[in-house]
């Protein structure tokens, strides 16, 4: 498992709801929980590991030692939106790129956790902001989708040399091609 980076198939891929929470669903989630960390991250939705689940991990203090901030949230549904913030974003998936996006200052959010049970979650600020940033990876959004169309401009020459990365490394046979990447989505959707 890795954080695969902008342009991989996963990320602009709409992911289904999970259906059952299993054993093999927990090591998942343990592995994303390592991978964030490794990265310096604050939250990891499994589109960033190329896996079509709906759920994604957060720990706002990015801290590993600090496991009573971790949240598991799996199908997530966002059923309140309150106020409006802009503040600054980056993502693991796109390396050294930040950008200033808009969001509800306040949510509550209605998800299952690793042992099925149902809860809700009243957030606000920064875990607010996160929620929503990984709750639109699960649609196949990324955080300059939200920008404003000149903010966005600015971020376009970072974005072709993703691309271009993205391009090499399948040319050199480093990574599978685009429709490889995406039959294997769409095969793990169906496990
Ligand atoms: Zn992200």
């Amino acid at each position: 498992m890795e954080i695969v980076r902008y342009p991989h198939p996963a990320l602009r891929w709409k992911s289904r709801p999970v259906a059952e929470i299993n054993a093999r669903l927990r090591s998942i989630v343990r592995e994303m929980f390592e991978l964030m960390y490794d990265a310096k991250g604050i939250g990891l939705a499994a589109n960033q590991v190329a896996l079509p689940f709906r759920l994604f991990i957060v720990n706002p203090s990015g801290d590993p030692k600090q496991t009573d901030q971790e949240l598991v949230i799996v199908n997530p549904a966002i059923i309140s939106r309150k106020g409006s913030a802009e503040g600054e974003e980056g993502c693991l998936s796109l390396p050294e790129m930040w950008g200033q996006v808009r969001r509800a200052e306040e949510i509550e959010v209605e998800a299952y956790d690793l042992k099925g049970r149902e809860f809700r979650l009243k957030l606000k600020d920064m875990p607010a902001r996160v929620v929503q940033h990984e709750t639109d990876h699960l649609d196949g959004v990324l955080f300059p989708d939200r920008m404003t169309d000149t903010a966005r401009l600015e971020l376009a020459p970072q974005l072709e040399e993703f691309e271009a990365i993205h391009r090499r490394r399948q040319e050199a046979g480093l990574l599978p091609p685009d429709d490889v990447l995406k039959a294997r989505l769409r095969e793990l959707e169906g496990s």
